[in-house]
């Protein structure tokens, strides 16, 4: 299967969790809205002032440059009426006084006593924001099936907004497979997992709630056993290792000795080519191979959009931001190939130059700890000389040097 293929595989029958959850703004960062939000309201609430200054009548400058005051408005005080005649002084954020039509900001006011005098007549509505004019009570806030960030958060406050109702997070269980499998000091043959650890991590980094299932042994009854026990309790099951052609990879066999079903095996992709899709029960189900950055590619290419999809998100593909090589590589054509790459620069086009890290597909996550992100060449790249396009996904676009 080419990566596009098993992508829409990967997507073929998983639909958005069921499950509505009303929250406090406080607990809903990151958690996906199911609802339309619409302002409750106009904002500003008020006619407010934009500067500190004097709110007046333009009209009265007409006559004169000279007004006598009549006394203070700050932020947070009622509404209030401005006498015939007079200005009043006024700060940022205040109701601006029935009757003015204009706040001259203090810089280009003279306070003299109990009198302003102005050099320049403002125009009518200078620093005023009026009510509603950053936003129309019914406007759209958030639309339904939006992970929420920070400042969705914001402005969900400002609008008064205290809870939000919300997709149930997806359920996701993650096993790791093999007999070599240890936690802390190693003995003989034995290897510390690493791919439990990182998917958990991975999963709930991604706004879904992970569920730890263990290490399985390398037996088929033992690995068909433990994916009938988790299915029903989860959304998505997500295993690394044991779905090779070896003679311990008993994952497809004992997908079917579970009820399960295979819905398609190994992706041009490199690394990581052993990937395994299918169903069991009303759980998904994805076996990403056991290297550890295999792990992570496939996490990326197939989990993600997973994990969106479930989440009632929009996935996205992986891998479309324009860059540039900042190096020289030949490669065997055939399969789609992902690797760590870290940012160099911009080039004189504005496109982020990137080094390739990591010389060979390999077990070790090493690379990773200093990239940037992850590119991908299609299958067909054969040649990629330094200035050559390329595409990328920067882990966090905020955090490159
Ligand atoms: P497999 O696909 O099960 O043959 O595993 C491929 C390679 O990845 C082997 O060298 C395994 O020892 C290694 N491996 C499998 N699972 C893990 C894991 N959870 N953490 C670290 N390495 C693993
Ligand atoms: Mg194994």
């Amino acid at each position: 299967m080419s990566v596009a293929d098993a992508v829409a595989l990967a997507l073929c029958d998983i639909a958005p969790v069921a499950g509505r959850e009303l929250r406090s703004l406080g607990d809903a960062l990151g958690r996906v809205t199911l609802d339309r939000i619409d302002a409750p309201g106009p904002l500003p609430r008020f006619d407010s002032a934009a500067m500190d200054g004097v709110a007046l009548r333009t009209a009265d400058l007409a006559q004169a440059a000279d007004l006598p005051l009549a006394g203070t408005i700050a932020a947070g005080d009622g509404p209030s009426d401005l006498p015939a005649g007079r200005a009043m002084q006024i700060f940022t954020g205040a109701p601006v006084p029935h009757g003015a039509d204009a706040v001259v900001m203090i810089e280009r006011c003279r306070i003299c006593g109990d009198h302003v005098h102005i050099d320049h007549p403002p125009a009518p509505g200078d620093n005023i924001r009026p009510l509603g004019s950053d936003q129309a009570p019914g406007q759209v806030l958030i639309e339904a099936g939006t992970r929420l960030t920070p400042h969705h958060i914001g402005l969900l406050a400002a609008n008064g907004v205290t809870e939000v109702a919300l997709r149930r997070k997806p359920r996701i269980a993650i096993f790791s497979t093999g007999d070599e499998l240890t936690e802390g000091a190693c003995a003989g043959g034995q290897i510390n997992d690493a791919n439990r650890p990182m998917l958990l991590a991975l999963i709930r980094a991604a706004g879904a709630e992970a569920v730890d299932a263990g290490v399985i042994p390398d037996d088929l009854a033992a690995s068909a056993e433990a994916l009938a026990r988790i299915a029903p309790n989860v959304d998505l099951i997500v295993t690394s290792g044991a779905v090779s052609m070896g003679g311990k990879d008993h994952l497809r066999a004992a997908l079917d000795a579970a009820g399960g079903a295979v819905r398609g095996w190994r992706v041009a992709i490199k690394p990581g080519k052993p990937v395994l899709f299918g169903r069991i029960g009303e759980a998904a189900y994805t076996g990403l191979p056991g290297n550890p950055f295999a792990v992570h590619v496939g996490f990326h290419l197939f989990v993600a959009p997973q994990i969106a999809r479930l989440s009632g998100t929009a996935p996205r593909a992986f891998a479309t931001f324009p860059a540039r090589a900042g190096f020289d590589w030949t490669r065997k054509p055939g399969r789609a190939e992902v690797f760590p790459v870290r940012f160099l620069r911009y080039d004189e086009t504005g496109l982020p130059v990137l080094e390739r890290l990591g010389r060979s597909v390999s077990g070790t996550l090493l690379p990773l700890s200093g990239a940037d992100g992850l590119a991908m060449v299609p299958g067909e790249t054969c040649d990629l000389r330094s200035g050559d396009a390329l595409r990328w996904q920067p882990f966090s676009q905020g955090d490159i040097r």
